[in-house]
């Protein structure tokens, strides 16, 4: 096991040191066993026990350090000079022995940190649950996330609107840094900590960046190539963020913090689930947008490091070309397009959308209802659509067979519905964990049947629809 802690090594006002607080009763509701060995947390053993002690908070994770970081955001458009992990602990930093590289090792939920304000520094359980869920369904979805190690829940009351059973989350991320941790600095005119930060995140994301003219310039354009090839996979998949504050967006291109997000059931472009966002700031629609007006953000804080305004604007144009060739790519192959062009299938895409938005169909599964048109005979199910589509396909060389077995594999039986999260989050509050650990079962291999399990793969009825998701913090 190789623990680290160099977030801890940097300077002072960076983080702040912080003690978990005790929990009476931590019981293991998931342990995540493969990514534990792909950390190299093998030697911590299997006794649920003492997992549950460790990732509750009570026990202190053997070569950690807890600290709680500091960072700023813009929230739905307006600064907040200071943020931090209000109900977070950085345990301490796994190296990889698979991919040799860092990861933090984060407990979400463990109690109060200076940066608390008026919160409690908890989390209930449902949250906890849910984004153990869905970060782990991205994952195997293939886009850029954090990821889950353990869900568990404290035995302990948590206040809300009601009384919730409490829980903590281990999160594990490639960093925490966000364009709010650069934010944090640059209202403090802190030139010294941003060269410091801008350092030590080029050594850790893109050290490529540190050997280029302008480190910091060169820096910002990784930043704004990897989140345009994550919100371009967010769109293919059919993803709403729902709160992609500055303080949400991760430097490594990660997704992080799953508060109110959601999948498209029926898909509509300007689909919106998060209770809290009142205008649509962060509607499916915007989300490329969304994503560039907070690197516009990043670039503000990197400009009084180095470079001028232009340089960095002419650098934030190129996310449209990446998340488009990105976007399109991703598209062409749901459609079983061999080698999607996005120039020539643009249209084809599109028109596939709008035909989704008018017949207010299911994003996910129409996408397999697609692909068992290329076997069959009866009338078009999807209007004009499908016959242009199959042109396209036919002239492949791999014809409709080839594009049969490529749809198979880009598009997903399973998503994590919001009406089963739901439905997992109601039993596990009766101690039945077992639409849990369904979930869990279809979402790990989300493209192929199980058999007694289709009901998870199925939109929900008219009563079971969810219109508004929570940050349930
Ligand atoms: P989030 O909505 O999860 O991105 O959180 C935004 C900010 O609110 C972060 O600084 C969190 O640490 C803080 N926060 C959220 N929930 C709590 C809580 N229960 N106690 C203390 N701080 C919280
Ligand atoms: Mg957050």
């Amino acid at each position: 096991m190789r623990l680290t802690n160099s977030y801890a090594q940097l300077p002072e006002h960076f983080y702040a040191n912080v003690q978990t607080a005790p929990v009476p009763e931590p019981r293991l509701l998931a342990w995540n066993e493969a990514l534990a060995s792909q950390l190299g947390l093998g030697g911590l053993g299997e006794d649920r026990e003492r997992l549950a002690a460790i990732f509750s908070g009570n026990q202190p994770l053997p070569g950690g350090r807890s600290i709680a970081l500091a960072y700023a955001g813009h929230q739905f458009g307006n600064f907040v000079p200071q943020l931090g992990d209000g109900r977070a602990a950085l345990l301490a930093e796994a190296i990889s022995p698979v991919d040799g590289r860092r990861y933090d090792i984060q407990l979400k939920g463990s109690g109060l940190t200076p940066f608390s304000r008026n919160g409690d520094g908890k989390s209930p359980l449902g949250p906890a649950i849910r984004e153990y869920l869905v970060s782990e369904a991205m994952h195997r979805l293939g886009i850029p996330t954090t990821r889950s190690l353990a869900a568990v829940a404290t035995g302990e009351p948590v206040f809300r609107e009601n009384v919730e059973p409490g829980g903590v989350l281990t999160r594990v991320a490639s960093s925490h840094i966000r364009v709010g941790t650069f934010e944090y600095f640059a209202t403090r005119r802190d030139v010294e900590a941003l060269q410091t930060l801008l350092d030590y995140t080029i050594q850790r994301h893109y050290p490529k960046a540190a050997s280029a003219e302008q480190p910091a310039c060169a820096f910002f354009s990784e930043v704004v190539a990897a989140q345009a090839r994550l919100v371009a996979h967010w769109m293919a998949i059919g993803f709403i963020h729902g709160v992609m504050n500055t303080d949400n967006c991760a430097i490594s291109g990660e997704t992080i913090d799953y508060g109110p997000c959601a999948f498209l059931d029926t898909f509509h472009i300007d689909k919106v689930f998060s209770s809290i966002d009142h205008q649509g700031r962060y509607a499916y629609g915007q989300q490329a947008h969304m994503a560039q007006w907070n690197l516009a953000r990043l670039a503000e804080c990197l400009m009084l490091i180095e470079g001028e305004r232009e340089t960095y604007e002419a650098r934030l144009n190129a996310f449209q070309a990446t998340f488009e060739n990105h976007y399109f790519g991703l598209m062409g192959r749901k459609l079983g397009l061999e080698q999607p062009d996005p120039e020539q299938d643009k249209g084809l895409i599109t028109g596939w959308l709008q035909h989704l938005q008018n017949e207010q169909l299911d994003y996910t599964l129409s996408f397999r209802q697609l692909a068992q048109r290329l076997s069959a005979n009866d009338p078009a199910r999807f209007g004009d659509f499908e016959s242009q589509w199959l042109r396209r396909v036919d002239t492949q060389p791999g014809g409709r067979k080839q594009a049969a077995s490529q749809m198979a594999v880009h598009n997903p039986l399973f998503i994590p519905r919001n009406h089963q999260v739901e439905r997992a989050i109601r039993a596990a509050y009766n101690d039945d964990l077992s639409v849990f650990n369904q979930l869990q079962q279809v979402l790990s291999d989300p493209y192929r049947e199980h058999p007694g399990l289709a009901r998870y793969a199925e939109p929900p009825g008219e009563h079971e629809q969810v219109l508004e998701t929570f940050c349930g913090t």
